[in-house]
């Protein structure tokens, strides 16, 4: 059984004071759902966010980290700092650090292997940007992601991996996937998984979909058979929206 995770990627968004009313005006709203949340929150925020979650069902994550515990890397953050305000995941590879970081499957995978080292449970990003979905090649870059991504990753470590499948196209744009072309994507990556870690496992291995989801097109895209939850970014910094999201 694959517990739902709904999680809000706020980006580059919101101050410590911020933080705290968002999490105190949705605490109780949220409370007693069979959902997994988590708040992926600027390192400034997680130590304001680790006392404000205290006693809920909140989690929290970080963006980013660098793979090394630590070193002459000006502008890094370690998984040991990471660990030390006890984050529970880390969102690894999303496609704006993909895109405007030069991350790479390399890094990510470093990254990941990393995470799963300290403690930390990684929310691996894949997708495609619209020209590679145009052109047909979204299924191979898919697969090149996954597998690329989780080099070296072995059977017991997997199951605490989240995957999000988030096309580029449908990220702020506005543009959601359809909830079928998002679980056709995602039916893949399970294929891939199925391949890298046999029959039994995959099926315990949470993938979730981002790109635009918001109150009104979550549940549509929760209801399909291979979608384990949401990684959300714009209806995310909304209590409200959130709240609606987390009780689809
Ligand atoms: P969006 O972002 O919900 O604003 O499209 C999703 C994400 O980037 O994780």
């Amino acid at each position: 059984m694959r517990i739902p995770i709904i999680a809000g990627n706020w980006k580059m968004f919101k101050t410590k004071g911020e933080a705290t009313t968002f999490v105190e005006s949705i605490k109780a709203a949220v409370s007693g759902t069979e959902v997994e949340i988590v708040l992926c929150a600027p390192f400034t925020l997680l130590d304001t966010l680790r006392e404000a979650v205290l006693g809920t069902n909140i989690k929290i994550a970080a963006q980013n980290m660098h793979w090394e515990e630590q070193g002459a890397f000006t502008g890094e953050i370690s998984p040991l700092m990471l660990k030390e305000i006890a984050v529970d995941y880390c969102i690894i590879g999303h496609s704006e650090r993909r895109q405007y970081f030069n991350e790479t499957d390399e890094t990510v995978n470093k990254k990941v292997l990393s995470a799963l080292a300290h403690g930390i449970l990684p929310i691996m990003c894949v997708g495609e940007t619209l020209e590679q979905r145009e052109n047909g090649e979204t299924e191979k870059l898919v697969r090149t992601q996954v597998i690329n991504g989780l080099k070296g990753v072995d059977g017991k470590q997997i199951k605490s991996v989240v995957l999000a499948y988030e096309p580029i196209w449908a990220i702020g744009t506005g543009k959601t996937a359809t909830a079928q072309q998002a679980n056709e994507v995602i039916y893949g990556i399970r294929e891939v998984l199925k391949e890298l870690y046999g029959e039994e496992l995959h099926t315990e291995i949470r993938i979730q979909y981002g790109g635009s989801v918001k109150p009104g097109n979550i549940e549509e895209i929760m209801n399909q058979e291979d979608i384990d939850g949401v990684l959300v970014g714009g209806a995310s910094l909304n209590p409200d929206d959130f709240v609606q999201l987390v009780n689809f």
